[in-house]
């Protein structure tokens, strides 16, 4: 099958969050399972190639708001995995993504491409990703193009919207963008609802989350929308990288120890410790770093990621901060966004310094010595259409301990290899958090065993990319 998978990150070129992982990883696992599958993105100027060698294939113009605008497209290999990339490059709208004008800029100029035969690669599938390209299956459309096309949601709170000028500027009639009253209202255009539409077919990240976001609880408003495309909204779980590049290897780990129970066995490069010595050292380490407290029986608790209010349950992790008894155990937070959150949590940490160390970074290589040493990796999240966290924390050994939603849910298996909590509160926040704690210290055993579970659960990638697969052999069925 010939794929083009449209993306708008793609690390290492260019990684804003977590699509650039599944960017980089996804085609990868396809491209073994013998597809060609390519991977398309705006050319940004921030873009570092490195070593990477790029060629300039083609040019064309192209019109964008009644202007002739030039279109460059680059080729690279992708630097790790050999997936072939074009890259899109537009100098007044593509260099830097600002705002909904650069998306519909980079959607037509993908259709354009395909149709000028531009890319020395004609798809058969689109596989588009997120808002960014959700103007991709109108536009194919419209120029009667039958190319058949995926859409995937990764998140359905960002959704994209836009004036409806940028149809006069993508040159589309209104009545042909099939807007919706309550749109033309408040004169917009969503990009995602265009491409839930538009796309033959629709998929999340995970399968509870396929199902949650029909409701109007977790639907972001288009809940109806998606009721009206049932039977062609399919959920597939993300994975993780686990080969020896990925960034989860123990090359990247102090006291490297993952998969093994021997102690003193050594790898080329660096002693490789048994997992229980070598959690107990990271933690020791991690502690001394962040100025905590150090002793490693005291029970250390982690959260790391975006801070998205709406999202990330920082409200009942706040509240229960408040209440528990921070000589007794520990906690390390890190993550970056919302400002009135990360003051409330450094007025906490202010009082606890040797008990709650809050880090507003980004910092992958913290981020590791926190998966490496922590005992519990806290997930509260209101809704959670895949999450990484709860999986990369598995698999080095740090129990999750993570409201039951969405991928969550699909991912952690409940007292097997984490805690689930089923309502969104502080008290079932704490009340789980206990109950591990109990376990960790009274039952060592079954702790232990908790943690081998979490570390052998298999979330590599190309178990979803089969499932992938599987997707774009029902578009080409002609089912759709
Ligand atoms: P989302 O995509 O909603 O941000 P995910 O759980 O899917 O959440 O992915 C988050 C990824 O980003 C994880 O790999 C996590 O380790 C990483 N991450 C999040 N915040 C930080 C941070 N402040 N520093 C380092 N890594 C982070």
């Amino acid at each position: 099958m010939k794929i083009l998978f449209v993306t708008w990150e793609l690390d290492p070129l260019i990684k804003l969050g977590g699509l650039g992982d599944v960017a980089r990883t996804l085609p990868a696992s396809v491209l073994d399972l013998g597809h060609d599958i390519r991977t398309i993105l705006p050319f940004y100027k921030a873009i570092r190639f490195g070593k990477t060698k790029k060629k300039n294939i083609s040019i064309f113009e192209m019109d964008f708001v009644g202007k002739k605008e030039k279109v460059e497209i680059f080729q690279v290999l992708h630097p790790y995995n050999h997936v072939p990339v074009y890259l899109v490059r537009n100098k007044n709208y593509l260099d830097v993504a600002k705002n909904t004008d650069t998306f519909a800029f980079f959607c037509k100029a993908v259709v354009e491409a395909i149709m000028k035969e531009k890319l020395s690669f004609t798809p058969e599938i689109i596989h588009c990703n997120d808002y960014h390209t959700g103007l991709i299956p109108l536009l194919l459309k419209l120029n009667n193009l039958s190319t058949k096309t995926l859409l995937t949601i990764h998140n359905l709170a960002y959704q994209g919207r836009s004036g409806l000028d940028i149809l006069e500027k993508l040159g589309v009639e209104k009545s042909n963008a099939r807007l919706f009253k309550w749109e033309i209202k408040s004169k917009q255009v969503n990009f995602l609802v265009e491409g839930i539409i538009h796309a033959d077919i629709i998929n999340t990240v995970s399968p509870s989350y396929a199902k949650e976001i029909l409701t109007e609880e977790y639907g972001a408003g288009v809940d109806d929308i998606l009721r009206g495309k049932e039977g062609r909204l399919f959920g597939i779980l993300n994975g993780i990288e686990v080969g020896l590049r990925s960034r989860h290897s123990n090359s990247f780990i102090a006291y490297p120890y993952l998969n093994n129970d021997i102690a003193g066995t050594t790898s080329k490069h660096k002693k490789i410790f048994s997992w229980q010595e070598g959690k107990k050292l990271n933690k020791i380490l991690l502690q001394k770093r962040l100025k905590l407290t150090v002793n490693p029986n005291i029970p250390l608790s982690a959260f790391i990621g975006r801070f998205a209010s709406s999202q990330k349950g920082l409200d009942i992790l706040h509240r229960m901060l408040r209440r528990v008894n921070l000589n007794k155990m520990q906690f390390v937070i890190l993550g970056t966004g919302d400002k009135d959150w990360e003051e409330r949590f450094q007025w906490l940490s202010s009082f606890y310094p040797k008990s709650i160390s809050t880090n507003f970074v980004f910092d992958e290589k913290l981020a590791r010595l926190i998966y490496a040493g922590a005992d519990f990796m806290l997930i509260p999240s209101k809704f959670e259409p895949c999450g990484l966290i709860q999986m990369v924390a598995m698999r080095y050994g740090t129990l999750p301990i993570a409201h039951k939603t969405g991928g969550l849910k699909d991912s952690i298996k409940d007292n097997v290899n984490g805690f689930l909590f089923d309502k969104y509160s502080s008290y079932s926040l704490e009340h789980t958090l206990n109950k591990a704690i109990g376990i960790k210290t009274g039952d060592k055993e079954r702790f232990d065993k908790m943690m081998r579970e979490a570390m052998s659960t298999d979330f590599s990638w190309i178990r979803s990319a089969r499932e992938y697969v599987e997707l774009y052999q029902k578009l080409l069925s002609g089912q759709y």
